[in-house]
């Protein structure tokens, strides 16, 4: 449903993304009068910013869109892009949002009791605001991507689609998160000579001691853990584990891929005279990783033992490669690399909020959506309130939770009456 632009809402959504439609949906149930906006499309981050062999990393039974959980044939699958994309679209489809597309929030800001919205389609006011926009807003690229030799192709995670758009030719990847690690195998699987830049990203298993980790964790009650939670508060931050749905779902194992041939690298410090620069730490990034995935089978071994499980037994992940020194610079040109693919995550861009919610790193303050500021939410983020908050799973649930605060809020306070009665 396209809307068209009105004085004055009740509730003003910022971003048209699966965080942002939760909300409307939610809206639409509480009967509250409300705009979508989305500076693009709806949802097009899927269709957008996705390489094609792109496929969930979370099985299909944890998407969980509210009142459009996953209803295939096949919910410990990992669907592909074109499927991610249909499910999306029907999820568009259900919610019919009131959403204006092609239409950037520029600011907002407080204004008396009302908040005042000014978008590229003109300014309104509104009630209350939620901010849907993510984390994952503008490309991180470091600077030091400025010092690549001229001829070398450089783009980031949400420009590659595949091993064919890149000159003939090595590719460094820098990032070893879970974008970096799947592209890396993308081009691996292709026959590309790839060498991978790590960071200390964990990994975890695809399928431990008969199942998916994900269905055990589910079981040992991961996924209902809380920010509020002993040492959760910092999970925002984290860096996602590595593991791939692809064909099936399988680990990613880059000790298996330096086997064959795969070169891999410490962490990235610098570009200088044609020749990238590595902290010594690879051994520390793959022992780290292998840390996590074992200590994530230790839990699960745990809950087998605790619970009397009958299971397959337990094992020990044993490095399959270590490496024999610690590289420090890769010759771009003497090994023939023509691209660099930044696998380097993303920077918010709260540039548009004029209001003092933030902490000192840049994160929105907030319980479960709800910020300091009356009428002003926030939706969609990793760990806003638990694992599953930023992704399929729980947005639906923290939707739910802070539509219900906003029609209290607005009930209770009807502040656009108050500010009228004031004039
Ligand atoms: C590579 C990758 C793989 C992932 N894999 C999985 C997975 O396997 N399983 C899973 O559950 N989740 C996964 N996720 C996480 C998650 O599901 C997505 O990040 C999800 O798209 C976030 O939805 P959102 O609505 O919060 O934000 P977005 O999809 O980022 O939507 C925000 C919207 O806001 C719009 N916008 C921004 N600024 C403005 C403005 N000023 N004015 C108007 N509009 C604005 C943008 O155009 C965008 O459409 C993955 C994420 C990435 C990046």
């Amino acid at each position: 449903m396209t809307s068209t632009l009105k004085p004055h809402y009740s509730a003003v959504v910022i971003g048209g993304g699966q965080a942002g439609l939760s909300a409307s949906h939610y809206l639409k149930k509480h009967g509250i009068d409300h705009v979508v906006f989305e500076k693009k499309t709806v949802a097009h981050k899927w269709k957008d910013e996705r390489w094609d062999a792109f496929c969930l990393v979370t099985p299909n039974w944890q998407c969980q869109l509210p009142d459009h959980p996953y209803d295939g044939d096949d919910p410990h699958g990992f669907m592909v892009k074109d499927e991610i994309i249909a499910y999306v679209d029907r999820f568009i489809k259900r919610v019919n949002a009131p959403v204006l597309e092609g239409t950037a929030v520029i600011s907002v800001e407080k204004n008396g009791d009302l908040f005042k919205v000014e978008t590229s389609a003109g300014t309104v006011t509104a009630d209350s605001v939620i901010l849907a926009t993510s984390l994952y807003s503008r490309p991180a690229i470091p600077r030091a991507a400025e010092r690549l030799p001229e001829e070398i192709v450089q783009l980031h995670t949400v420009d590659y689609r595949n091993p064919n758009q890149l000159p003939e030719g090595a590719v460094v990847v820098v990032g070893s998160g879970q974008s970096g690690c799947q592209i890396a195998e993308d081009l691996h699987l292709a026959g590309r000579k790839v060498h991978m830049v790590t960071g200390n990203a964990p990994r975890c298993a695809r399928f431990y001691r008969g199942r998916d980790v994900v269905d055990w964790l589910s079981d040992v009650g991961q996924y209902d853990i809380t920010v509020e939670h002993d040492g959760m508060t910092k999970k925002k931050h984290d860096t996602n584990h590595y593991l791939t749905g692809r064909d099936g779902g399988r680990d990613i194992d880059l000790r298996k891929f330096a086997l064959e041939g795969m070169s891999l690298y410490g962490r990235m410090v610098g570009v200088s005279g044609g020749r990238m620069i590595f902290e010594p730490n690879l051994k520390a990034n793959l022992d780290g990783a292998d840390r996590v995935y074992n200590g994530i089978n230790a839990l699960i071994d745990r809950h087998i033992a605790e619970k009397s499980i009958d299971a397959p037994p337990a094992s020990v992940y044993t490095p399959l490669w270590e490496p024999e020194n610690e590289p420090e610079e890769l010759d771009l040109k003497a090994e023939d690399v023509t691209s660099v693919i930044w696998a380097t995550g993303f920077h918010p861009d709260w540039s548009y909020v004029g209001l003092p919610i933030f902490d000192g790193t840049g994160y929105p303050v907030q319980r479960r959506g709800v910020t300091g500021i009356d009428g002003v939410y926030v939706l969609g983020l990793p760990w806003l309130w638990t694992w599953g908050s930023g992704r399929f799973l729980a947005v639906g649930k923290d939707a739910e939770h802070v539509v219900d605060h906003l029609a209290g809020y607005l009930e209770a306070g009807q502040p656009a009456l108050r500010q009228a009665a004031s004039r």
